[in-house]
């Protein structure tokens, strides 16, 4: 496969690529029913889907199943003694949330899906994995991340949120050594393929209708995103819909974030959510900068990916106080994106620290992502003068 280097194996980057490839066809589907049914675990008539965790977010069975997916795959590929994984879901919540119907459910999208497996020429099971197969792949992924070994990380899907509301998420898997990250690949099934079908508002509510082939076999939304580590190349790959759910085709393009270093230019990409997030700080700092085009509002980190394909040029993230960043949703993302040409660091201009656990300890104030250094002192400098005078 292309895009490889010394760091990160071969084996590695292929097995992460086609896993995380293979599992945005569970969550498609997933979604998909989601979106059809509004299927709701309380007190609906339809298979349970979605349940929620102790902060109120929603989890569904697809954040399950690509977690039992790429930990089962990645057990199998290099052998579980090899594998250690950091991963956003808890195998407690699972046994907890009612829910034999939750956890079946789930068992069975993880069945379905891999078997798909052999047309990525990926492991396939000897025979269909069992409750106890599926919650003990969930449960490996125990690892806690730190400074020192070799680990994989994992958010099975980013912007759980947009994923129920039929919008735009990612399947997001990160290799890490010592503390760096070295390997990123981001699944965003819902993102247009080709910048000609963004649409800056456009919402998937129905993903079955958009979820069409051009003549040439490609579908028109769906990519997976990855760099490795130094290689100084970023990678596209569409998502190929066959008649029995996705396929492998392996041709990947190199991606580039956008050249353009004059603000008034500048597209901002932000969260849709102000839950964790500060928008009216961000419209401040945009504003001071010169900041001239609409802000594109993205769920999840397919914001990472709008800035590594050139997109959109720059996105910042102010975390209000007491919220702490977990290393799982920006790790694959920040290797994108610097990979691709941009630069990332946190609202004082550090890079990003991975290497303290499961959060991004000592970050100071916030996150900015910008296509290139001309821009990304600007948005430091316009941080500095605008903080004094914000309440966060
Ligand atoms: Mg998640």
């Amino acid at each position: 496969m292309e895009g490889g280097e010394s760091t990160v194996s071969a084996k590695e980057l292929e097995v992460a690529v086609k896993a995380v490839h293979l599992a945005c066809g569970l969550c498609e589907r997933v979604q998909r029913r989601l979106v059809s049914s509004r299927g709701v675990e309380r007190g609906g008539t339809s298979p349970p889907i979605i349940s929620s965790k102790d902060d109120d977010s929603p989890v569904t069975v697809a954040d399950w199943g690509v977690q039992a997916i790429v930990s089962w795959l990645l057990s199998e590929s290099f052998g579980s003694e090899n594998v250690s994984i950091v991963a956003e879901e808890d195998v407690e919540a699972l046994s907890e949330s009612n829910s034999r119907g939750l956890l079946s459910a789930v068992v069975d999208a993880v069945n379905e899906c891999l078997a798909d497996a052999p047309r990525f020429e990926l492991p396939k099971p000897d025979k269909i994995l069992s409750d106890l197969d599926v919650v003990g792949a969930i449960k490996r992924c125990n690892a806690t991340g730190g400074p020192k070994g070799r680990f994989w990380v994992l958010d099975p899907i980013d912007g759980t949120l947009g994923f129920v509301r039929g919008n735009q998420y990612a399947v997001a898997l990160a290799l890490m050594v010592d503390g760096k990250v070295v390997l990123g690949v981001l699944g965003c099934p819902n993102y247009p393929v080709n910048r000609e079908f963004l649409s800056y508002h456009h919402q998937y509510y129905n993903t079955a209708q958009h979820s069409s082939t051009t003549a040439n076999g490609l579908s028109e939304k769906g990519c997976v995103l990855y760099a490795t580590r130094g290689s100084r190349k970023a990678w596209m790959q569409p998502l190929v819909r066959g008649e029995n759910g996705f396929t492998w085709k392996g041709d990947a393009r190199v991606i580039r974030v956008s050249s353009i270093d004059d603000p008034a230019m500048a597209t901002i990409c932000e969260p849709v959510e102000k839950a964790n997030s500060d928008h009216t700080f961000t419209a401040g700092v945009a504003d001071s900068v010169g900041l001239g085009n609409q802000p594109l509002r993205v769920y999840s980190m397919v914001k990472y990916a709008a800035i590594a394909r050139g997109d959109a040029e720059v996105f910042m993230k102010f975390s209000r106080s007491g919220y702490k960043e977990k290393i799982w949703d920006h790790a694959a993302g920040v290797v994108i994106v610097e990979e691709a040409g941009g630069v990332m660091t946190d609202a004082g201009g550090r890079p990003l620290d991975f290497s303290r656990g499961v959060y991004l300890e000592g970050l100071d104030r916030g996150i900015i992502a910008c296509c290139c250094p001309v821009l990304h002192e600007k948005i430091v400098g316009a941080v500095y003068a605008s903080w004094e005078s914000s309440n966060l």
